[in-house]
């Protein structure tokens, strides 16, 4: 089984320059900005037009603007560089991980999600779950954690977003041009692309395997449409969480036992399995099934399973937990109990609801029982979780309950605006040359101090600018192609001011992140908004599930804002919120906004992208920020429990505080004790609310643990003390 770029059609890139087209194949170049420097060079319109996408970029670049680069000393001189370093990542050589776990067994890591955010040209996430898993293996690439990942080929992605005229938002279909993007087919000694059958379902489904490099780690993905499989299923991969049942338990179905049964069939052994959120968790399934299959016990296959899986969970909301009711899962997995030696009842009770039994299959619940580490995603999620789940483990007072926390993380890399890096490459270089592979260390940023302000400040202008200015130009192109009204273009931001401090708000429109809870006082918020001397002005942006009508009405509600005249222009709202576009908002607002009702936001991490690059969070006390506000890295404030309090306190801030701070410049008009509060941001936030600090928890508390009972024997065992520091004490009885 292997991949292989299809070269041939890229016979116009000249032989000197030719590294390009594997660079493209491998999403490392987006995380590192000389890379993707690389590629515009060549031809900027193009890069543009692909939005940034180097596979379909090459295959429409006409050769003469090849040959003219592979001319050119200056390209040739950053090509060399780039390779070299690109190269040198890929050998496995010494890393992170060998020099603190060198042990001899492959510990490998497969992790599971159903949905990954890696790059704007690939659309496999919805939101932040999948920002969040893209964000969690380029970490696990940076520091050569073994491991390989599993996921969909949603073709059609979550949804592309068009708002109406009268701000209802209609979603339209796109398709992901297979033959175009940094994804390769996984081939058979023939040539033929791997076409898995998912076992023990009938009639049969088939997959197809797909491959995206993202650094060291590689990603595979399935894929339902193929004709082995009948019409109904060949739609299983198409999109992202739609809200038919039946639909949805094909998925997991085909996710989990799928996805276990291909990365078998493709020798990615794996001695522990990771997985990301319950979607996937029927892969726990088909381990037991293996198992006990090559002649195990149940009980002894349970515990393996158990001991060598480690289980995320992400939200408290109880919707978010998938429930399937009884008839279906007999449908499915009658067949499946039998291949356990389970009787019906004994199988549906691994999935039962403590809460609510007779509700049906809980995957949420089914994982907990099936994997042995659990953890939750801030330190706050790691309580409310240990509460909720506590029934399941009827003997232990909530705070035993054995669900851990590790607070999630960005990808630093992937979120710092190049910018700022080159500040950094400017003052820290010098003094911490290595700075990119050891970011987590507070140590690093404390040199943050020594940048001028000036600097600092003329970059966020800049970036400022930047985002009005993608702003501007996706409005002219809607306009262009007649799909909207002039007086739209005051609603979607060709009316903002850069001089004028600017908050922005870009979610899920799901009812308790409160999207429109600053429209709670129009009167007051339209004074703040006109405030001659201190002007604020908001941007939005977001889209609501295709089936979740109260989200679509809020959302719309703040269209119809956005478009009154009496805003004068000052409130936005940006069309297709995607990876690109929080990019360009987290890096060029003056101020994040989030207004979740606690304890609802497991975590939350577009703030933490905001803070790292100086854009200082407004936050109601959830989630991260619970951990992450030290005082003085932005605003935060607790919740009183009803709308109306929470947005009076938020108006207050705003106007006592931010905006005076905003607005208080010297004579150089650089606003110093807003930059100080920019680097305080910086500093207390990019090291430790990175990826890479995350990374480094998984491994330092699980993931050597997890393998050690995997590897078995006593002897390996105790070869892997000492290296490995003690993982989570055993769950009590
Ligand atoms: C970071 C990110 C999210 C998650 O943001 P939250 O603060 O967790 O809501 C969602 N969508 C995109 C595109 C993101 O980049």
């Amino acid at each position: 089984m292997k991949t292989e770029i299809p070269y041939d059609r890229f016979a116009h890139v000249p032989e000197r320059i030719f590294g390009l087209v594997d660079l493209a194949y491998n999403l490392w170049w987006s995380w590192h900005s000389s890379a993707s420097v690389l590629f515009k060079m060549l031809n900027r319109a193009e890069w543009k037009m692909s939005r940034h996408n180097p596979v379909r970029m090459l295959l429409d670049t006409p050769p003469s603007f090849l040959e003219r680069a592979a001319a050119t000393p200056e390209f040739l001189r950053r090509y060399d560089i780039i390779m070299n370093r690109f190269q040198e990542y890929m050998v496995p050589g010494t890393s992170w991980f060998t020099q603190h776990y060198p042990v001899r067994e492959p510990l490998t890591i497969a992790y599971f999600s159903s949905e990954f955010g890696l790059h704007q040209s690939l659309p496999f996430y919805a939101g932040g779950l999948g920002i969040l898993a893209g964000d969690h293996i380029k970490a696990s690439s940076d520091l050569g954690v073994p491991t390989v990942s599993a996921g969909f080929m949603y073709a059609e992605g979550y949804l592309h977003q068009h708002i109406e005229a009268d701000g209802w938002q209609r979603n339209v279909a796109e398709i992901l041009d297979r033959d175009a993007a940094p994804v390769l087919r996984v081939l058979d000694d023939d040539g033929k692309q791997v076409v898995v059958r998912v076992p023990q379902v009938d009639p049969p489904i088939y997959v197809a395997v797909w491959k995206v490099q993202v650094g060291r780690v590689p990603l595979y993905l399935l894929d339902t449409h193929i004709d082995e499989n009948l019409p109904e299923n060949r739609s299983i991969s198409h999109r992202l969480y739609l809200t038919e049942i039946e639909y949805r338990l094909r998925q997991e179905l085909v996710l989990g036992i799928g996805g276990r049964k291909v990365l078998h069939m493709l020798g990615a052994e794996y001695s522990a399995m990771h997985l990301n959120e319950g979607h996937s968790a029927f892969a726990l399934l088909e381990r037991l099934r293996e198992r006990i299959e090559e002649g195990m016990s149940f009980e002894e296959a349970r515990e393996q399973v158990r001991n060598t899986s480690l289980f995320t969970t992400h939200t408290p909301v109880a919707a978010a937990h998938d429930v399937f009711p009884e008839d279906l899962m007999a449908k499915y997995f009658h067949g499946y109990s039998e291949s356990l030696g389970l009787s019906w009842n004994d199988f549906m009770a691994l999935g039962k609801d403590p809460l609510s039994s007779g509700a049906g299959f809980n995957m949420t619940a089914f994982a907990l029982r099936m994997s042995r580490f659990h953890n939750a995603v801030s330190r706050r999620h790691g309580q409310v979780a240990r509460e909720m789940w506590q029934p399941l483990w009827p003997d232990l007072p909530v705070d035993e309950v054995p669900i851990d926390y590790i607070t999630n993380g960005v990808h630093l890399l992937t979120w710092l605006n190049h910018r700022i890096e080159s500040i950094f490459d400017r003052y820290v270089d010098p003094v911490y040359p290595d700075w990119r592979e050891n970011y987590d260390n507070p140590i690093i940023w404390e040199v943050v101090d020594e940048i001028p302000d000036e600097d600092l400040w003329r970059e966020h202008q800049w970036l400022k600018m930047k985002l009005f200015a993608r702003i501007r130009e996706r409005k002219r192109l809607k306009w262009a192609g007649h799909r909207d009204e002039p007086e739209n273009l005051a609603a979607e931001g060709l009316m903002l001011d850069t001089a004028a401090l600017t908050i922005g708000f870009a979610r899920r429109f799901a009812e308790y992140k409160r999207a429109d809870l600053i429209f709670d006082d129009p009167d007051r918020l339209e004074r703040i908004v006109n405030n001659r001397w201190r002007p604020v002005q908001f941007i939005f942006a977001g889209k609501a599930h295709p089936a979740d009508e109260q989200g679509k009405r809020i959302l719309q509600k703040i269209y119809q804002y956005s478009q009154d005249p009496r805003f004068g222009g000052r409130i936005a709202f940006v069309e297709d919120y995607d990876e690109q576009v929080a990019r360009y908002l987290v890096q060029g607002v003056d101020v994040w906004l989030n207004t979740p009702i606690p304890p609802m936001e497991a975590c939350g991490t577009s703030g933490m992208k905001a803070g790292m690059n100086g854009v200082l969070n407004l936050s109601v006390l959830d989630g991260w920020w619970v951990e992450g506000y030290n005082g003085w890295n932005g605003w935060a404030f607790e919740s009183r429990g009803n709308n109306h309090e929470d947005a009076a306190t938020i108006y207050d801030l705003i106007e006592n505080e931010i905006a005076p701070l905003y607005y208080s410049r010297m004579m150089d008009d650089v606003p110093h004790r807003w930059v100080q509060m920019m680097k305080e941001s910086m500093k207390s936030i990019a090291p430790h609310y990175c990826a890479l600090r995350m990374l480094k928890e998984y491994v330092t508390n699980y993931y050597p643990t997890v393998c050690r009972f995997a590897v078995g024997s006593r002897e390996q065992m105790a070869g892997l003390e000492g290296v490995c520091p003690p993982g989570p004490a055993p769950e009590k009885k």
